[in-house]
């Protein structure tokens, strides 16, 4: 799950544009509408605060007069007077009351904690501690904003309005405490954030769906010139893109019919003359074959006839004929590899067992006119692959030859390894083997390690090789270590499939010289 949203991330603009989209406005909305509810909440609050406050001051200032009276009269009377103020607001109109009350008093220093009186709704502890010490040890009108909780209805925020009182007979101090609960406050507050929640939540959905479409509009076209672009990498070079209008689109439309019109027209001429140049190859491997065969012919007479000439012109014959062969050779290969190059090469399938090619090869009368000893691994149980024999076995001899001719080697190794879908088959020396980049140079047309001692070689035989291996979907490849040795490891798919000629499968042989 978490791979496939990482993969859709990577791959598609679309959704990271949407994304992106959505989240800077999800932050930006979340924002300015956090900062707007402050901003409500603190008006909200501040008005209520100063309506409460005064409303609480003149409280103060009605009950401080009732004392002052009531002590002109009675001053025994004066808890009373307290007690009935307390009682007056908490009971008569509780309905319509928009606070509660609490008295403290009389406030005697040392003598524990005052006797409490409250509304009877208000439950213990409602008041904030420090706004108690500060009303008790100072006059004047202190305000705080706090919590109210209220017996069987919990606690909500509320402002706390606290004075002292005085009773003039006793010389008694009292503090009333007026708590306004900011329910209205908090319930418009409410209100208001969940009309910016839903108008928050609607304005992101919408923007992404903005994104969307906007994003889609702009990426569709892009994604068809993908489209056409990959088949044009393709190959099919006959594609264009469609210019609708004068938009930026229209003008990447055209500049890429453009570069895709200047391509074809380079492609083609690097084709016609790469064609050109293979048909000039063969060609002239054609046009020599003619005269070499009548030179070869005469060659062959002065050869048969050396025994009557003089030594020196007896040698001269020799080494015509040795030069003739290794030019009709070149001309053979020659023509071969430009029936590569053109594509004209085809293949004769049939069912070919690898096995018996190698215990053919470890048999070859090369190997013992060289007096070297050839060996086979694992080639007791068929291998059998669909390829053309002509050509395996063309392969097979070249890599042995090339073991005899360049490795100095006193034994090779004929190595046969399998599985289910392809076989290897590995020729292996034990000579002179292959320094540093040589392993891939071996392959290059007319590469040789050592052109002075040419063995007679034409340096094609490999490049030829390697053609034949890819054209069965397969591949050949060298490694080699210095004085060592080196192996050549031909590997062929069982089945030849041309659909999946660039996924050629890889060596299962177990690799000595890696
Ligand atoms: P050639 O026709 O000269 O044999 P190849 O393409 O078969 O051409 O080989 C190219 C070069 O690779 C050779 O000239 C030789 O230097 C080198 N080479 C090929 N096989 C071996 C080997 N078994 N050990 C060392 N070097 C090799």
């Amino acid at each position: 799950m978490i791979r496939r949203v990482t993969g859709l991330w990577r791959r598609s603009l679309q959704a990271r544009v949407v994304t992106s989209t959505v989240l800077l406005v999800a932050i930006v909305v979340g924002l300015v509408g956090w900062a707007l509810l402050q901003q409500i909440a603190d008006g909200l609050t501040s008005s209520r605060t100063a309506s409460a406050v005064a409303e609480a001051r003149s409280g103060f200032e009605k009950a401080q007069a009732e004392l002052d009276v009531a002590v002109e009269t009675q001053p025994q009377a004066q808890a009373a007077t307290l007690t009935q103020l307390v009682d007056a607001v908490t009971e008569t109109d509780s309905g319509s009351r928009s606070y509660e009350l609490v008295l403290e008093g009389p406030l005697r220093s040392g003598s524990g904690a005052p006797p409490v009186r409250a509304s009877g709704r208000l439950a213990p502890g409602s008041l904030p501690p420090d706004l108690r010490s500060q009303v008790i040890e100072r006059p004047g009108v202190f305000w705080r904003y706090s919590e109210l909780s209220l017996i069987g209805s919990g606690s909500r925020p509320a402002v706390v309005v606290g004075s002292r009182l005085r009773a003039p007979g006793t010389g008694d101090t009292y503090a009333l405490f007026y708590l306004f609960p900011l329910t209205e406050q908090q319930q418009t507050l409410s209100l208001v954030r969940n009309a910016l929640l839903v108008g928050g939540l609607a304005m992101v959905v919408m923007v992404g769906g903005v994104a969307f479409i906007v994003s889609r509009q702009v990426l569709t076209p892009v994604r068809l010139a993908r489209r056409i672009a990959e088949r044009y990498a393709a190959g099919s070079l006959e594609q264009r893109m469609h210019v609708s209008g004068e938009d930026d689109i229209a003008r990447l439309s055209t500049s890429f019919n453009q570069m895709a019109a200047s391509l074809q027209s380079q492609i083609r001429r690097l084709e016609d003359l790469s064609r050109l140049q293979q048909r000039f190859v063969s060609d002239v491997s054609h046009e020599l074959r003619t005269p070499l065969t009548t030179v070869q012919m005469a060659s062959e007479l002065l050869f048969d006839a050396r025994d009557r000439f003089d030594p020196q012109s007896a040698r001269s014959a020799e080494l015509l004929k040795r030069e003739l062969d290794r030019f009709e050779e070149l001309l053979t290969q020659l023509l071969d590899l430009s029936r590569f190059d053109a594509g004209a090469a085809r293949l004769d399938l049939a069912d070919v067992d690898l096995a018996r090619v190698a215990r053919a090869a470890a048999a070859d009368p090369l190997l013992e006119r060289a007096g070297i000893i050839g060996r086979t691994v694992g080639a007791d149980r068929p291998a059998v692959v669909q390829a053309d024999i002509r050509r395996i076995d063309r392969v097979v001899r070249n890599l042995l030859a090339n073991a005899v001719k360049y490795s100095g080697s006193d034994v090779v190794e004929i190595e046969v390894a399998q599985d289910g879908f392809a076989v290897s088959i590995a020729v292996r020396d034990f000579g002179v083997g292959l320094r540093g980049d040589e392993n891939l140079r071996v392959f290059d047309r007319f590469w040789r390690a050592d052109p002075a001692r040419t063995q007679g070689g034409t340096g094609l035989g490999l490049a030829i090789a390697r053609e034949d291996a890819v054209l069965h979907g397969g591949t050949l490849q060298a490694w080699g270590r210095p004085g060592e040795g080196s192996e050549f490891v031909l590997t062929l798919p069982r089945v030849v499939d041309p659909a999946r000629r660039s996924t050629a499968p890889a060596p299962v042989v177990q690799r000595v010289f890696a």
